[in-house]
């Protein structure tokens, strides 16, 4: 039996609650009916967080002022120069406080303070790649339609546009959204999760020190159903992009068609690396652990399920095994943690809830499998789960913890078959020396990123999104700022126009 893992209380502990107010219009402002929400430090138990908590009329001045801002404000009108000159010294603020945003992500969120600091660092340089796309951003023109005809297709911003994101990467996936639609010149209401609003409220204040015009962003913190649904069925918004879980985005794209608004959609995950035997297995190995446990496994793009060919399992189990008893689980804001706290009790009951069911259908846990007992916080130990068969939960859900389940499969058919038997279709790994081999599964599996020979890799540069139900669309690539446009077509006739109709 381990010590219970002695979780030490941060400075914050001992302080009041930092508090943050609604963004609206440019200002920062108390919810009209004065109800604020709380948020818990889930490594450490305690308020860390105090929010203003939104309702139907702080979302309807928001939509106004981002209405207003987008029909009468310079902000669609400016050059793309100029829209670019204030996303870069947004980019240069995030910087400047990159260790003030990490913590608070840490803190509300629970993962480790040294991947938070990447993942802020991850953002500011996709706020710089955006920038640099707002000064690209063009159509077409047609002069292969005659002499006397010109055809010319503008990209207009497209509106007003909800972005609703959830806790797993509060500050990175805000980042993939927001600076694209300013790069386009469109204006925004933004609703982080309500466990982790709180880097997004100091992204609002940076943004409005780089000079961004009044009513351009507002920020919301609030509830699902309060704030992010009318965010979604207002009339005034022209589009949605949601990042969460396939259910609530199905319901969200529903409700976006009663007034046929476009989404964007970046869902849920059950993706799987599979590992041939001809594999730098211990690259594959180490791949394995941190794709199935990073972010304590609270990861869309989790490397949930390890197939792996039968004549290597237990060879390759037995790395796997060996690297995970070296994860450090612990205080999410020490410098060492790998492994930090899960977001919520409730979530830790899900996670285990999983892991139950699979053994009681035969699976065999061969590492892990616990809740940590610890001074403070919730912890799950990193747990392994062999002898998974396809029709189990665990193969097919998103467990959303850091457990990873092992199959195993005889040819490449029938590791296709597993890659592919899931309702998601959002990543896939392939290990394995023979370009035939990779090249085969990299071009069979129907998702929307394929690591070969690696695992979890992003750049700005690259497309990311999802097959099947894991999503609708892409974020990030050279077109990532037009996602935010509208298609305009004009047709320019030179000289006397003969009637054709009449005559
Ligand atoms: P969630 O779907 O519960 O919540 C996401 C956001 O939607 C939150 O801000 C929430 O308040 C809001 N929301 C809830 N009900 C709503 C409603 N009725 N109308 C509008 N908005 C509503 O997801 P979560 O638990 O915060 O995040 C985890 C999920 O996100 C996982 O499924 C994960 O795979 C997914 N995710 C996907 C990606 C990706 O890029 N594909 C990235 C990160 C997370």
């Amino acid at each position: 039996m381990n010590a219970p893992l002695n979780i030490a209380m941060p400075a914050e502990a001992a302080a009041a609650p930092k508090s943050y107010r609604l963004l609206i219009g440019g200002r920062f402002i108390d919810a009209q009916d004065g109800r604020t929400l709380e948020r818990s430090s889930p490594g450490h138990g305690f308020t860390v967080s105090r929010y203003a908590q939104a309702g139907a009329a702080d979302v309807e001045a928001a939509v106004q002022a981002a209405h207003k801002a987008f029909d009468t404000g310079p902000w669609p009108h400016m050059k793309a120069a100029e829209r670019a000159t204030i996303l870069l010294k947004a980019a240069d603020l995030i910087e400047a406080r990159l260790d003030e945003i990490a913590r608070l992500d840490a803190l509300e969120s629970g993962k480790p303070i040294a991947q938070a600091r990447g993942e802020i660092g991850g953002a500011v340089d996709i706020w710089r790649y955006a920038a640099a796309l707002a000064r690209t951003l063009h159509g077409e023109s047609y002069a292969n339609l005659g002499d006397a005809m010109l055809g010319v297709v503008l990209r207009e911003p497209i509106g007003v546009v909800s972005i609703i994101t959830p806790w797993n990467f509060p500050f990175l996936i805000v980042s993939q959204k927001l600076p694209f639609a300013l790069a386009a010149g469109c204006t925004a209401m933004v609703k982080p999760s309500e466990m982790t609003s709180a880097s997004t409220f100091v992204l609002g204040e940076i943004l409005m020190q780089a000079g961004l015009p009044d009513g351009v962003v507002n920020i919301l913190a609030g509830l699902g159903a309060d704030v992010g649904a009318p965010m979604v069925s207002h009339p005034l918004v022209e589009m949605v992009s949601f990042t969460g879980s396939t259910r609530v985005g199905k319901m969200t794209m529903a409700s976006a068609a009663n007034s046929l608004k476009k989404v964007a959609m970046e869902l849920g995950g059950k993706n799987g690396q599979i590992v041939f035997p001809d594999a730098d297995l211990e690259a594959a190995a180490d791949a394995a652990v941190s794709g199935g446990f990073f972010n304590a496994g609270e990861c869309c793009n989790a490397g949930s399920r390890l197939i792996v060919h039968e004549a290597i399992a237990d060879e390759f189990l037995g790395a796997v095994k060996a690297l995970t008893a070296k994860v450090v689980v612990g205080d999410p804001l020490d410098d060492r943690t790998k492994v930090g706290a899960m977001i919520s009790a409730d979530h830790v009951a899900k996670v285990t809830g999983y892991v139950t069911a699979a053994e009681n259908g035969g699976g065999r846990i061969c590492s892990g499998g616990n809740q940590l007992a610890s001074s403070a916080g919730q912890y799950l130990d990193p747990t392994i789960v062999r002898d998974v068969t396809e029709d189990m939960a665990i193969a097919r859900e998103e467990v959303f913890g850091p457990v990873l389940s092992v199959l195993t499969f005889e040819s490449i058919e029938r590791a296709l078959h597993i890659a592919n038997n899931t309702p998601y279709g959002l990543s896939a790994g392939v290990w394995s020396a023979s370009i035939d081999t990779c090249m085969s599964v990299a071009r069979n599996v129907r998702s929307g990123t394929v690591w070969v020979n690696t695992f979890m890799e992003g750049y700005p540069e690259l497309p990311f999104g999802g097959y099947k139900q894991s999503g609708l669309g892409r974020e990030l690539g050279k077109r990532a700022v037009e996602d935010y446009t509208e298609e305009k077509t004009i047709q320019f006739h030179r000289g006397q126009r003969t009637g054709w109709w009449v005559g």
